[in-house]
């Protein structure tokens, strides 16, 4: 959306909560931008204030996506980076699983996961007879957070709409989030971990569960027999969606 009219909008939106108090919104400040995206799907959906959309926009393959984001300045991320982590694995993947950012390993090799907490995703993958290569790998942000911090909201933010635009073309049926920041960013969500795995959410035609970081799990191996319970049910709900 042109990004005045959207400020014109989040204006608006603030002045009626000033007006209508939390009848209408609740206190967080992010509720207006949720609000402000789905006006947003809403306009571009009907075509309102037609946009032109960019190059990256408009690629048919993962490969052509890669070429034209690859050097992608948009966040100040872009500074710390060695290489750009645009996601490995299948392109017709059935499952998609999500990190939060490249660590300092992945921003070597330019490839997610494939430090210590790949290591143990592959394994993980593995106890559920996943193997890495028919699964598609992606972080939320494609350049390293330096010192691996959490990316902040606006990093997430600028990056998503490249996260969106793989799974557009991918199609997963089911997507399996590592980790609390990688839920929030597709879910739009501020639920807590706990309250959130288990349960089954939808992303566009893909069902989403969401589980343990496995940098958490290196850390706390308490974490590993949740884990492997929401990994189970992750494998069951595959299953079903295939068989049926
Ligand atoms: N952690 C992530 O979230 N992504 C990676 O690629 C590596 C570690």
């Amino acid at each position: 959306m042109n990004s005045s009219i959207k400020k014109q909008i989040i204006e608006a939106l603030k002045d009626q909560k000033e007006i209508f108090g939390d009848d209408l919104f609740e206190q967080k400040p992010r509720k207006i931008n949720v609000v402000a995206e789905k006006i947003d799907t809403y306009m571009e959906e009907e075509n309102l204030f037609p946009v032109e959309k960019e190059d990256w926009e408009k690629a048919l393959t993962l490969e052509l996506l890669e070429s034209l984001i690859c050097n992608c300045t948009e966040c100040k991320l872009h500074e710390g980076r060695n290489k750009f982590v645009f996601g490995t694995g299948n392109p017709n993947a059935d499952v998609m699983v999500i990190g939060e950012g490249p660590g300092a390993e992945e921003d070597k090799q330019g490839l997610p996961f494939v430090g210590r907490a790949g290591k143990l995703l592959t394994d993980v993958l593995k106890a559920i007879n996943f193997s890495r290569e028919e699964v598609y790998i992606v972080n939320v942000v494609k350049c390293r957070p330096p010192g691996n911090r959490t990316p902040l909201p606006d990093e997430m933010d600028t990056c998503l709409p490249y996260l969106k635009k793989q799974i557009a073309l991918i199609k997963p049926k089911v997507i399996l989030c590592l980790g609390l920041t990688a839920a929030r960013a597709l879910l739009k969500k501020r639920d807590s971990l706990t309250n959130m795995r288990g349960k089954v959410f939808e992303f566009e035609n893909a069902k989403v569960m969401v589980t343990y970081h496995t940098a958490a799990l290196l850390r706390n191996p308490h974490w590993k027999r949740p884990c492997w319970e929401d990994l189970q049910k992750f494998r069951k709900l595959y299953d079903e969606l295939i068989d049926g």
